[in-house]
């Protein structure tokens, strides 16, 4: 069948979910990724034929985007930090926000210039800072972390294989070595000490459902997105409760948060003999992440 063509089902097909120039752009990302066509392909070549086999994935590609699976299910990866990661729907896929909190955790450890700042750096000279993500899905925040600061060793933790096995997968893609934990963070006995520890732990309540798009809400894995509504914050309890015995002098506690608990989260960590509490905002002006340290 002739390529236009097969773009042009997709726009009949999708137009009215999704809207003509995104459906464009997936239509692109698409014959990129299954047929290795530039996206100028048409412009050339408009009347390009391809064979059945190779549109087999295309029309595959659009019964998922039909059923609203977000395309980097459909595609199979995402990027985060300027990496690939792989995605399936045992991971999230990595938000921009996350990407936030991981350039606060960089710029914290490369410009060591408060006392906060000068504290980590101060470590990092001493021994190889190390560093855990606890909950860590695709392994996005880990593996970033890895890449952009070689020296680190970095520990990864999630309680399910399905994501350990796509994270593995993404620190070797990503040329990283990461030592990864199949652990509960409600019941783990990790016996180690830490200089930074990250986590964006699951944090939606129920209640909020209603304001989540169907893609997330049908595709991406629950487990790892809600809290019950009566304890929201039952993971920033657990990780509080470990950063408080495992977190060395001077460590850093890094999290995202629910941005309508902001204020709850921040007493929370008060509550747990945490000091130095910054909150800050992401790019959608949302109450986003907190950084802690335990003096
Ligand atoms: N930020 C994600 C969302 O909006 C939720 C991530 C999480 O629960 N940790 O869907």
């Amino acid at each position: 069948m002739r390529l236009q063509e097969i773009k042009n089902i997709f726009h009949q097909e999708l137009d009215t979910d999704y809207g003509k120039e995104e459906v464009s752009s997936f239509f692109y990302l698409l014959i990129e990724h299954f047929l290795k066509l530039e996206r100028f392909v048409l412009a050339i070549q408009p009347d390009l034929n391809i064979s059945k086999e190779e549109e087999q994935p295309l029309f595959e590609a659009l019964s998922k985007l039909k059923l609203q699976q977000p395309i980097q299910y459909v595609l199979g990866t995402s990027h985060f930090m300027d990496m690939e990661f792989l995605v399936n729907e045992n991971v999230l896929i990595p938000r921009p926000e996350t990407e936030e909190l991981v350039r606060w955790i960089l710029e914290e450890v490369q410009n060591g210039k408060s006392e906060v700042r000068g504290q980590i750096s101060e470590v990092r000279n001493k021994k190889s800072l190390r560093i855990l993500d606890i909950g860590t899905g695709s392994g996005c925040i880990a593996i970033a972390l890895a890449k952009y600061l070689p020296k680190a060793k970095v520990f990864a933790l999630d309680i399910s294989e399905k994501a350990l096995t796509i994270a593995k997968e993404n620190a070797t893609l990503n040329d990283v070595p990461i030592t990864f934990l199949q652990e509960d963070i409600l019941k783990t006995h990790l016996e180690k000490e830490f200089d930074i520890i990250v986590s964006n732990p699951p944090y939606v309540r129920h209640l909020e459902k209603k304001e989540m798009h169907d893609n997330v809400l049908n595709h991406e894995p629950h487990a790892a997105l809600f809290v019950p509504d009566d304890n929201p914050l039952k993971f920033y309890k657990a990780i509080a409760v470990f950063a408080g015995k495992h977190l060395d002098n001077g460590g850093r506690l890094f999290l995202e948060i629910n941005q309508y608990l902001a204020k709850e989260t921040e007493a929370l960590l008060k509550d747990h003999n945490f000091s130095e509490i910054e909150l800050r905002k992401d790019i959608f002006d949302k109450d986003r992440m907190i950084r802690a340290s335990l003096t």
